[in-house]
């Protein structure tokens, strides 16, 4: 190759690694100011300088990630749609086969560390549904813009400086390198951060590549939970019955009792069993005492750990049971409502579409198009126009 091809196509990769970056390249100089002042923080952070050029050059803040940012909900997602959506068939169904098709792996992982591979694949369909949704935002970008604009400064910039050590070490080429909004990546949603301290290079190629390596994947969620004083062999707890006028004042997961002192106080598991002999746990009861409680042990909070939510820890905690061949919770939820499966999901917007709303692709997420949508149509049924969907609507919805 001559010096002016390879000038040339260098030119031709600068290019399309900017275009790759800068969907709406508009001049910023707050932006550029503020990314020549983070070149000494980066470099005492460990990044060099000419990684930091090549990768901040040319590069324009995307403001829709401050947006996201500063979003407030219009209103709580209850537990019953949060899990709905999550645990549903189609996911059980799936990581079931994730469990067949990886089993020689997941032996492996499991025999390294300690964790079992249905817990390691229920996070797996939690975070990036089997590797099949990592987000779209282009770190470098994304973190670069939350390390300028609006709250959390300090908090984005070490995960910026994060994200440029992970491409100077090579883990991951830089036109891979895409996530969420705020900067969780890859089949596992780590953080740039979490990456540096726990991902795993599993499959032997010497690079930790959770954007592309099953292998790896697997094997640094299976790490993390170890690193969060995961137990081997322990669950990470199970649904029980309360007796009657049964006291949750207080209780909650980390007010731990020995199983001996549950026991006396009446709890029971939903299948009848006793409580194991030894051991401490605690009562979660997330809907309130009427709905479905859980005694939760340590290992619920290693997966707690994974991202600071019980309700996410009891996704991940309910679907590897479900892998396991368990069944639904043995409580119903406290609502006469209850939450849409993603296929349910689907069906609801085929039938808003089918009645003439204009709610986009029909995809199972329910976002602001869909809730516009589904507040007309509760109108029009008589129902509170809550701009939640559930059960009731989608039947009303199938009558016509
Ligand atoms: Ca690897």
């Amino acid at each position: 190759m001559n010096l002016q091809t390879s000038l040339l196509l260098g030119a031709a990769l600068l290019s399309s690694s900017v275009w790759a970056q800068t969907p709406t390249p508009t001049p910023n100089p707050e932006f550029d100011s503020c990314l020549n002042a983070l070149r000494a923080p980066a470099r005492a952070a460990g990044v060099r300088d000419d990684t930091f050029a090549q990768h901040t050059q040319n590069l324009a803040p995307d403001m829709s990630v401050i947006d996201k940012l500063n979003f407030q909900p219009e209103f709580r997602t209850a537990i019953w749609d949060y899990l709905a959506g999550l645990v549903d068939e189609e996911r059980v169904a799936e990581g079931r086969a994730m469990l067949t098709r990886h089993a020689e792996t997941l032996a492996r992982v499991s025999e390294k560390y300690g964790v079992d591979p249905a817990t390691v694949v229920a996070v797996w369909g939690v975070e990036s549904n089997f590797g099949q949704t990592f987000g779209k935002s282009p770190l470098v970008q994304s973190l670069g813009t939350l390390s300028c604009f609006g709250r959390r400064q300090a908090y984005f910039r070490t995960e910026f400086y994060a994200t440029l050590r992970i491409l100077q070490a090579g883990h991951i080429a830089p036109e891979r390198l895409v996530g969420s909004w705020a900067g969780a990546f890859g089949h596992t949603q780590f953080m740039p951060s979490t990456f540096e301290r726990l991902a795993v290079d599993f499959d032997g190629d010497g690079k930790a590549d959770l954007m592309d390596s099953t292998s790896d994947a697997l094997a640094s969620t299976a790490n993390f939970l170890a690193k969060a004083g995961w137990q081997s062999g322990q669950p990470w707890g199970f649904e029980v019955k309360m007796p009657e006028g049964f006291s949750t004042t207080g209780e909650g997961r980390r007010t731990k009792r020995g199983m001996g002192e549950w026991a006396a106080r009446g709890l029971q598991r939903v299948d009848g069993s006793p409580l194991p002999a030894s051991g401490s746990a605690g009562l979660m009861t997330p809907a309130g005492a009427q709905g479905p409680a859980f005694l939760v042990l340590r290992n619920f909070d290693a997966i707690y750990s994974y991202n600071a939510a019980e309700s996410y820890g009891l996704a991940i905690a309910h679907l590897s049971d479900r892998l396991r061949g368990g069944g639904p919770f043995a409580t119903p939820w406290p609502t006469d409502d209850p939450g849409l499966s993603r296929a349910e999901r689907r069906e609801v917007q085929t039938l808003l579409i089918a009645r003439g709303h204009d709610i986009g692709a029909v995809d199972g997420m329910l976002g602001d198009k869909s809730r516009v949508a589904i507040r007309a149509e509760q109108t029009r049924l008589g129902q509170e126009d809550s701009g939640r969907a559930g059960q009731k609507l989608l039947k009303a919805l199938r009558g016509g």
